[in-house]
């Protein structure tokens, strides 16, 4: 177990917090403010505790460079708002420097002060050493809370922890709790749901959630890679075609452990990848040569949401179809309505994923949905996270 800011005195103290405020925008305006909302908790915690909060995060990909399409002001003055508090912008387009230097030395207990985007200076991303040391100096302990980017080794997620006692904050102990219990010590029947758009992508994770699960439920686009290794015709479907010798052992693997692997039985097919395109419904091994498969079938909907109802854990991982399309959202959708109304431990993890729960409105009848897509991959594959393997043990 990690420590966290509740495991340390952090009264009278300065700290840095790396938080993910990597946050959409249009025309400067912040579109969705989630991840913003989501740091609060730590954030809150910190200033009634009495710290003095320095907090810094990326923005977008400015490449190394200043570039003030990526400032992080505007997220200063939402968070402003959001904590009912001033926060300090701390402008600088090399994140550090004197008159920063000089804001922090004179940060009082209870005030908050934001960095700009880390990603300015080249070093973030290559965990320069003479960065992490510059972040390092403006503080006593380096919190992280930034579980998006924990997969990644950079100077403020990972370097900064060698020259500071470093501790998880809220959303990352979140994360780990529910997302590591899940993992390796699940009650069962544990199930795990893998879809999306390729195989390839996730290899990974399903070679390890093989090792973990009872039941292993595939669809989205990734089923048709299966169906090849099956020798079944899947039209004009996508198709990983460097994965089909893979999928082929993946099947094989399954049996030999035990582990129930369904894929889709049926399909609802369509003309063009489009959403007003023909359609129809057909059985797996009875696809039509000029149509693609876009969603799982209502056959197949059925049999999962019986495995579901089962299940004692689920964890889930990419939509079953093309759910940004209404005509083709179906699928996700009743997976989605399942795990709603399920007993078991319900974990979401994939940014696509997540944005399809939300979208049905379902968000608050899962228990577990992770804010960090690419981390949250990582961390079911049983990878050891940067950000988080260097924060100090209890
Ligand atoms: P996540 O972000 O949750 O990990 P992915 O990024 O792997 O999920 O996959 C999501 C994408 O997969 C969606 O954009 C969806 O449209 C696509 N997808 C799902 N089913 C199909 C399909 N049958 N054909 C093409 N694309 C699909
Ligand atoms: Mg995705």
């Amino acid at each position: 177990m990690k420590k966290t800011v509740k495991d340390i005195d952090v009264r009278g103290k300065k700290i840095i917090a790396r938080c993910d405020f990597n946050v959409p925008q249009k025309e400067g305006e912040i579109t969705d403010d989630t991840r913003i909302r989501a740091a609060l908790p730590t954030i809150e915690y910190l200033i009634e505790e009495g710290a003095a909060v320095i907090l810094m995060s990326h923005l977008g990909r400015p490449e190394g460079e200043p570039n003030m399409k990526y400032t992080l002001k505007p997220v200063a003055k939402r968070l402003s708002e959001l904590l009912g508090k001033e926060v300090i912008f701390a402008e600088s387009p090399v994140v550090v420097d004197d008159d920063v230097r000089a804001k922090a030395t004179s940060l009082k207990a209870g005030e908050v002060m934001l960095l700009e985007n880390v990603r300015f200076r080249k070093e973030e991303t290559k965990n320069g050493p003479e960065f992490a040391k510059e972040l390092a100096s403006l503080a006593d302990i380096f919190v992280n809370d930034a579980f998006g980017t924990a997969h990644r080794a950079h100077a403020s997620t990972a370097g900064v922890a060698d020259y500071l006692p470093a501790v998880s904050g809220f959303l990352i102990e979140k994360e780990v709790k529910f997302l590591g219990n899940a993992v390796e010590n699940p009650k069962r029947p544990f199930v795990a749901i893998m879809g999306g758009a390729k195989v390839g992508d996730k290899i990974s994770v399903i070679e390890n959630l093989l090792k973990k699960v009872d039941t292993l439920i595939i669809g989205g686009g990734m089923a048709y890679t299966f169906y090849k290794a099956l020798g079944y015709e899947i039209g004009t479907s996508i198709l990983d075609k460097d994965s089909i010798d893979l999928a082929k052992s993946l099947l094989k693997r399954a049996e030999e452990k035990g582990v129930k692997l369904l894929i889709p039985v049926d399909v609802l097919c369509a003309k063009e990848f489009k959403n007003e395109a023909e359609t129809l419904i057909c059985d797996s091994d009875d696809m039509p040569e000029d149509m693609m498969g876009m969603d799982i079938g209502p056959k197949t909907i059925e049999l999962y949401k019986k495995e579901i109802e089962r299940a004692q854990t689920v964890v889930w991982n990419g939509p079953m179809g093309v759910f940004e399309m209404e005509n083709f959202a179906k699928g996700t959708l009743e997976i989605a309505k399942a795990l709603g109304e399920s007993e078991a431990v319900t974990i979401i993890g994939g940014g696509d994923s997540a944005a399809a729960v939300e979208q049905f409105g379902l968000a608050d009848k899962m228990t577990h949905i992770s804010t960090g897509g690419g981390a949250s991959l990582e961390f079911l594959e049983g990878k050891e996270l940067p950000g988080i393997a260097v924060l100090e043990e209890k």
